[in-house]
């Protein structure tokens, strides 16, 4: 396809989701620009990200350090500066390289990783902002923190100097309504916005569940498939 072609797709694909947001929102009683889209171009070349870039996209995510450094580099290089969201399993030994581009961890799930982010990042300028990612159905294989350990990772981020504790991420869980798990986030983040003033980002809702994210008070949706198009493998 000619770049002119795939933007056109991208632009197309773009005004669509907007457009599912902001009726998303309208059900809700919610204003527009209360939702923040965060596109994963995950799979996707650096090439896609300027496109969406110029066509007003703010913010990126990514979900594998090898494909990010390259393509956080390449976009740079490209003269656009999105915000990249790192939202994969993060391995400890991986935390420099991942804050070599990334303004926001989304997938910070376990004090130690949040130690080794906090010592990486300390003595920057601006610190790197952390979501605590929520398991909503208790699966520790599908990553994210469960009951109280919510809130000893986010105490362990709120003492390093170079995080800010921003909020929480969620991936709907498989076999459940997505609205009724969005409902337990929405409890959990309530929570979290008392304790922690300042920690107000919900990142939840996909492709296939945005309204029920928005529904339930996601201030950030991070879409890929309804963006970019199927991805060939499942990540
Ligand atoms: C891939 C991915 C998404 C986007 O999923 P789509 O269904 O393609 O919109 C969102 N969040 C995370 C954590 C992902 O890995």
């Amino acid at each position: 396809m000619t770049d002119a072609g795939r933007r056109a797709e991208l632009a197309a694909n773009l005004e669509r989701v907007r457009e599912r947001i902001a009726l998303a929102c309208a059900a809700a009683g919610r204003p527009p620009d209360a939702v923040t889209l965060t596109a994963v171009t995950k799979t996707y070349p650096a090439s896609d990200v300027l496109l969406l870039a110029g066509l007003g996209v703010t913010d990126v995510a990514e979900n594998r350090d090898q494909e990010a450094s390259i393509k956080a580099e390449a976009v740079r290089a490209g003269g656009a500066r999105p915000r990249w969201h790192f939202v994969g399993q993060l391995q400890r030994n991986k935390v420099k390289s991942v804050l070599g581009y990334a303004d926001v961890v989304e997938s910070v799930d376990s004090v130690r990783l949040a130690e080794a982010l906090g010592r990486a990042a300390a003595g920057r300028e601006n610190p790197v902002e952390a979501l605590v990612q929520v398991s909503l159905d208790g699966d520790p294989a599908r990553g994210g923190v469960f009951g109280d350990d919510l809130w000893r990772v986010s105490d362990a981020v709120t003492s390093s100097e170079g995080l800010r504790l921003a909020g929480l991420m969620a991936v709907a869980p498989l076999g459940e309504e997505p609205g009724e798990a969005f409902a337990r986030l929405a409890v959990i983040a309530g929570q979290m916005a008392s304790r922690y003033p300042g920690a107000t980002v919900v990142s939840a809702g996909m492709s296939g569940d945005l309204e029920a994210a928005v529904r339930y008070g996601a201030t950030h949706v991070r879409i890929g498939t309804s963006l970019l198009g199927m991805r060939n493998s499942l990540r």
